[in-house]
């Protein structure tokens, strides 16, 4: 691709606020560091012990309460943003990165939005007009139906004509929240009313959308950036299918499903929307990919993403500090053939919750966190050993990022990796993520989005034998007296040393 330069001032940042908190706020900060530019957090009344908190230059506490009055008050995060001298803004990922209103606001406060326009957020943020643009440009959509009649009967015939299996979205939806798998017509209505009534609580807006329901896709999503003169570049794929409630928990790039045919047929399309609404900084293209082998456009997310590490071990790039130039009106400084993906990242997302009991949410007190020694290795984590984690927010507790010469040495290295970071004192996905990663069809690529319900069965933790449970506690007790405790009179250090080690070695049911 021939690079474009135009003129634009370059008005470099010197202060960014994040308006964010956890491990992205400190992955921004990171990045901010090494470019020489102060740092401003913001954090609730609950969250002083948090490393965000203390990680910047400077912080400043949105007081407590409902989102709405902290991290969502686009005022008072301005307010804060302007009185502490700050000239740019990075919304990283969720609360109101992906608002138009908010990226207006700082524009008219006089500071850089770190992200793409208002426009661009309007007209992919949703759903409906995303997928209107898309068919325009000529990029291949789910065949669909995403017109203003919202009338049931009319639903119904649309639905008809799409044929069943047909998915029903909420328009303004995200996070997986308002759609409705529907199998026939006599399980319409009701999957209706469901996914109406909880587009219209998480949302405020009930307006749905239907799509030809895709049986065992991958979901597939390119990597996008682009600068303020016209260049638009792609960051190659990234393979995140395998998802618990339409969330992803485990990304990887290069995806083995993607033969090199299919890549460029993909990135060319990711390009075409791009270009095609002259968009700008980072972006996620989503794909879906069928088992013919047809790929067709989901959705774009017009910021960084939660699993950009991957693409950053693969490249050798670092997004943030890309999304940083291109917001300071730089020209990307590479050319598309200058970029490569080498070798294999994978990514693992560590969360606060029970497999075993439906991936419930847990709370706690984290007593330790381990951390990978390993080469090529990253955790990126948003709390530190003594946190609380509680219900106010997303239970995500850490991503653990691996990179090999080949997918199996990743995924190899990943495993281990999971064994030093621990999360001692809440329940945690970990060990079920070692699992997915140990399983053959894992390592076979059999990585459809139905991959957690389709092996259910096989991700179940194995019942320990008696033997086991036996050297476990024996591990334990021998643990504790070289520990210098005396062991076999001290009760709860005994049982202290037992939890330790089962958490260390996987044994949980001791
Ligand atoms: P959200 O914005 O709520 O996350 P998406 O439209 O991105 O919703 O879809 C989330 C996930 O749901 C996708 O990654 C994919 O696994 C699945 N999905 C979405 N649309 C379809 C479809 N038409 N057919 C099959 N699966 C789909």
């Amino acid at each position: 691709m021939k690079k474009i330069e135009t003129k634009i001032d370059i008005k470099k940042i010197k202060k960014i606020l994040i308006a964010n908190r956890g491990e992205i706020a400190l992955r921004i900060i990171q990045t901010a560091k090494l470019m020489g530019i102060k740092t401003v957090t913001i954090y609730t009344e609950e969250e002083k012990a948090l490393p965000h908190c203390t990680a910047g230059d400077e912080a400043y506490c949105l007081g407590s309460g409902a989102l709405k009055e902290t991290y969502l008050n686009q005022e008072k995060i301005i307010e804060i943003a302007r009185s502490c001298g700050a000239d740019a803004v990075h919304p990283g990922y969720g609360f109101l990165s992906e608002k138009s209103s908010f990226a207006k606001l700082v524009g008219a406060s006089g500071l850089i939005f770190i992200g793409p326009s208002p426009e661009s957020i309007d007209l992919m943020g949703d759903k409906k007009s995303s997928k209107i643009k898309i068919q325009e440009l000529g990029v291949p959509s789910i065949p669909g139906y995403h017109g203003d009649n919202q009338e049931i009967s009319h639903l119904i015939k649309e639905a008809k004509r799409i044929g069943f299996p047909v998915l029903i979205k909420a328009s303004a939806g995200g996070g997986g929240k308002g759609m409705r798998i529907v199998n026939m017509e006599s399980e319409f209505k009701q999957a209706l009313e469901g996914a109406k009534r909880e587009a219209q609580n998480s949302f405020g807006d009930d307006t749905v959308l239907l799509e030809k329901y895709i049986t065992s896709p991958r979901h597939i999503e390119i990597q996008v950036m682009s600068d303020k003169h016209g260049n638009h570049f792609h960051l190659f794929e990234r393979e995140c299918s395998i998802q618990r409630r339409y969330q992803k928990i485990v990304e990887e790039s290069p995806s083995l499903a993607v033969t090199p045919e299919m890549r460029a047929k993909m990135v060319a399309a990711a390009v075409k929307i791009t270009s095609g609404i002259n968009y700008i900084g980072a972006g996620t293209i989503e794909l879906i990919l069928d088992t013919d082998g047809e790929f067709y456009f989901l959705e774009m997310n017009t910021r960084l993403q939660v699993e950009h590490p991957v693409t950053e071990m693969v490249t050798g790039l670092d997004l943030v500090r890309l999304q940083i130039l291109v917001a300071q009106g730089e020209i990307l400084p590479f050319k598309q053939e200058d970029l490569k993906q080498t070798g294999h990242a994978i990514e693992v997302r560590l969360y606060a919750e029970d497999p075993d009991n439906d991936f419930l949410p847990s709370i706690g007190t984290i007593k330790k966190i381990g951390t990978t020694s390993l080469p090529h290795t990253r955790l990126d984590c948003g709390y530190v050993d003594g946190n609380e984690v509680t219900i106010s927010f997303d239970p995500m507790l850490a991503k653990l990022i691996s990179w090999g010469e080949t997918r199996n040495l990743a995924a190899d290295k990943l495993i281990l990796a999971l064994n030093e970071v621990v999360f001692i004192g809440v329940k945690t996905n970990r060990d079920y993520l070692k699992r997915i990663l140990s399983l053959s069809e894992y390592r076979h690529g059999f990585t459809f989005t139905n991959f957690v319900k389709t092996y259910e069965d096989k991700l179940r933790p194995k019942k320990k034998s008696k033997e086991e449970i036996a050297l476990a506690i024996a591990a334990a007790l021998f643990n504790s007296k070289i520990n210098g405790h005396e062991a076999l009179g001290a009760q709860g250090e005994i049982k202290k040393s037992i939890d330790v080690w089962a958490s260390l070695s996987g044994f949980r049911n001791i």
